[in-house]
């Protein structure tokens, strides 16, 4: 740490300015965008122009899970990685491209050209304070087109703007261990390995008595599911086997596996 970083610190603790040894956790909350003042924003610009942007969606996984599940992964990872790298993280964008979902109750859509739209704009906004490199930590798979192009449009406009994505499920690493723990037990939204991690992270947004067995592999035909026809081929709203297998152990796993990817893409801008 130095001397700026401590200066912060105690800033941030207000007059009283308790000199403690700072553990990760402090940091955990030190970081959010939302609880420095400009002030302390200006001053963390002057020594960094790094951003950690959580994204993901409201919309429904399950049965058993919160709507919140993609955000709330998102949010996590980004805090984790926040605390590590002593990168500021912006507050999440709580709501995603989620039309397919929209049967469910409780799924909270913007259409594809509105989050797009909401991106530009953060983007913009963050360009403009002089950040620099943003690290987006996305956590829903339906945003990754409208961020696509959000980027394209604000980097045409800033080409000093550096923007990279982290998609936790995607990752190789993350891939192997999901492989390792699941095999053919895997499925995508909403089931094993997605359960898990919110069993690890947010365990009151999980009802394991919800989950029922059923044999239902994911069956890809390329089709682009209207919002009744993805509820007519997935009716509980799980895509693939149920989640019986889903434990917080693995969960942890995956957390501290993509902490430590993202530490490394914040870290390293070649
Ligand atoms: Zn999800």
């Amino acid at each position: 740490m130095n001397r700026t970083q401590k200066k912060g610190i105690l800033q941030a603790k207000g007059a009283r300015g308790l000199r403690v040894a700072q553990p990760t956790r402090n940091f955990f909350l030190f970081m959010q965008l939302a609880k420095q003042s400009w002030a302390q924003i200006g001053e963390y610009l002057a020594r960094d122009d790094r951003v950690l942007l959580p994204i993901g969606a409201t919309e429904q996984h399950g049965p058993h899970l919160g709507v919140g599940a993609d955000y709330l992964i998102a949010e996590r990872i980004a805090a984790e990685i926040g605390a590590r790298t002593r990168v500021l993280v912006a507050p999440p964008l709580a709501y995603g491209m989620s039309q397919q979902h929209l049967e469910f109750a409780g799924t909270l859509s913007l259409r594809p050209q509105t989050l797009g739209a909401a991106l530009q704009d953060i983007l913009q906004s963050l360009y403009r304070h002089g950040f620099r490199r943003v690290l987006v930590v996305n956590g829903h798979g339906g945003n990754a087109p409208s961020l696509a192009s959000a980027a394209a449009i604000v980097q045409n406009q800033f080409p000093a703007l550096r923007i990279k994505a982290f998609q936790w499920w995607l990752e190789p690493a993350i891939a192997k261990l999901v492989d390792e723990a699941l095999g053919a037990q895997q499925g995508t939204h909403a089931s094993n390995h997605e359960t898990a991690f919110m069993r690890a992270i947010a365990p009151d947004g999980v009802q394991p008595e919800r989950i029922a067995p059923r044999d239902a592999p994911v069956v890809a035909t390329g089709e682009f599911d209207s919002p009744t026809r993805f509820r007519a081929k997935y009716p509980d709203g799980v895509m693939g086997l149920a989640p019986l297998q889903a434990d917080a152990a693995l969960g942890q796993k995956l957390l501290e596996a993509s902490v430590a990817l993202g530490v490394q893409l914040v870290e390293q801008w070649l």
